[in-house]
């Protein structure tokens, strides 16, 4: 592959002062101008480009978002909606926030064409509680774009109307759940829903279509209506369209955000020719390339790997393209686009125990095998890091990480028994050496 070059879409005007807080600067650079030859062509026109283009949700799932569009039930004669996803509660990403930063008015610019498409008169940002700032910059655009008549009643003079509100969560993760999050919106605890029936496209907010997009999807939303949908296809590789943002934390030498064409950067181009490679000294050990609840690659695995064109591939983690279908077909997944990189100093057991301190906080307690597993979890992995480790720890974790996977409402489940079950797996050796040499490294204290 040739050496990556970064292309910025959704990032071109993100380091210009001034696009944070004021309309005329995004004015000055066309703002709104995709809006307007939107609101001027026939809605089911947008859908199709938005089909076309192949787009799928970078919040985690990478569902087509043409895809979710056409599923709304547009024949029960009930309002729809449309949410937008800003809770990104997953850890290692912080792509949303540093968009509603930097470039709140690209975001709703993405929504107004949104809701034009798809008829919707009310959307809500649902925006997570510990992003306070975000939430006020995000009101503050919305009332400059009201006043410009981008939102609000008579849109551009038109007869149509559509407002937008911010929504401040109470700091969830599981907010970041489709369902979850629509309860909490409707003013309840945020307890995913059953599905079926409760598939947002039919039953969502207040049980009537709802739209439930993430934050960078929404803002593609922008660019296709403005290039076309075959245009965007183009961009990136099959099935795999567009840019998007990959947010890269840890053991790095330049951690940050950077855009690329999607599928057309190896892990290792991005972790040595873009992010300048492991911290002196060091090397690489371990990487998460889509949030903490994607499966842990180890650096040393072999994969074979069937290619698009159909011939068969031997890899090493370094040269897995970054795109959905090549890293599920390494056992993990693009996921939210939060790459977390772990070199030679982070202990396997430690890095776990932090994981699964997380998630068994952040259980909603619905259903039994996320409740009490998660807990179970984190009890294991606390007790080893605390002096109490045992030699059958590894096998103990993965028989009860096994009992969640797929036995649970939401997706949590999987969320939780992921990285267990890989970190297990792939450093199985570690997890036996601690019970030897760190039994008595630290004093042990009682569990929550
Ligand atoms: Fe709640 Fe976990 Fe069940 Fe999801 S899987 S509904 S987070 S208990």
């Amino acid at each position: 592959m040739p050496a990556p070059v970064q292309r910025r879409i959704l990032l071109a005007h993100i380091d210009e002062p001034g696009y944070t807080s004021d309309i005329d600067c995004y004015l000055r650079h066309g703002g709104y101008g995709v809006m307007k030859r939107a609101i001027a062509r026939q809605p089911e026109e947008l859908i199709d480009e938005v089909k076309k283009s192949g787009l799928r949700g970078r919040g985690g799932a990478g569902f087509s978002c043409g895809l979710k569009w056409t599923l709304v039930d547009r024949k029960s004669g009930k309002p729809v909606y449309l949410v937008v996803n800003a809770d990104e509660s997953e850890p290692g990403t912080f792509k949303d926030r540093h968009l509603i930063h930097q470039d709140p008015h690209q975001l709703i610019e993405g929504i107004m064409i949104t809701c034009w498409a798809n008829n919707v008169r009310q959307a809500y940002i649902y925006i997570r509680g510990e992003f306070p700032q975000g939430a006020r910059i995000l009101e503050r655009a919305i009332q400059e774009a009201r006043e410009h008549r981008f939102v609000g009643r008579n849109i551009l003079g038109t007869a149509y109307s559509c407002d937008v509100f911010v929504h401040r969560g109470a700091g969830a993760y599981i907010c970041g759940e489709e369902t979850g999050l629509i309860e909490s919106l409707e003013g309840k605890r945020p307890y995913p829903r059953i599905k079926p029936p409760y598939f947002p496209a039919v039953l969502g907010l207040y049980q009537c279509p709802t739209i439930v997009n993430n934050v960078e999807t929404i803002c593609h939303v922008k660019h296709i209506a403005d290039m076309g949908g075959d245009a965007f296809a183009r961009i990136g590789t099959p099935n795999n369209t567009g840019t998007r943002i990959y947010c890269v934390s840890g053991h790095v030498r330049r951690p940050g955000y950077y855009e690329f064409e999607v599928g057309r950067i190896t892990l290792g181009q991005l972790l040595y020719e873009v992010c300048g490679g492991p911290r002196p000294g060091r090397t690489f050990k371990a990487v998460i390339p889509g949030g903490s609840s994607a499966k842990v690659l180890k650096f040393g695995e072999r994969f074979r790997v069937k290619l698009r064109e159909g011939s068969m591939a031997e890899w090493s983690v370094e040269d897995i393209p970054l795109d959905f279908d090549y890293l599920s077909a390494c056992g993990t997944m693009g996921g939210s686009g939060g790459v977390i990189v772990m070199d030679d100093s982070v202990n396997m057991v430690e890095a776990l125990a932090n994981i699964n301190a997380f998630y068994a906080h952040e259980s909603c307690g619905q259903c039994t095998p996320c409740r009490e597993g998660s807990l179970w979890m984190r009890k294991i992995t606390t007790r080893m890091v605390h002096g109490g480790a045992r030699a059958q720890d590894g096998e103990l974790l993965q028989s009860v990480a096994d009992q969640i996977a797929g036995r649970t409402v939401c997706a949590f489940g999987e969320a939780c028994a992921w990285p267990t079950q890989s970190f297990v797996q792939k450093f199985g050796d570690e997890f036996r050496q601690y019970a030897e040499t760190k039994k008595t490294a630290k004093p042990v204290t009682p569990l929550v």
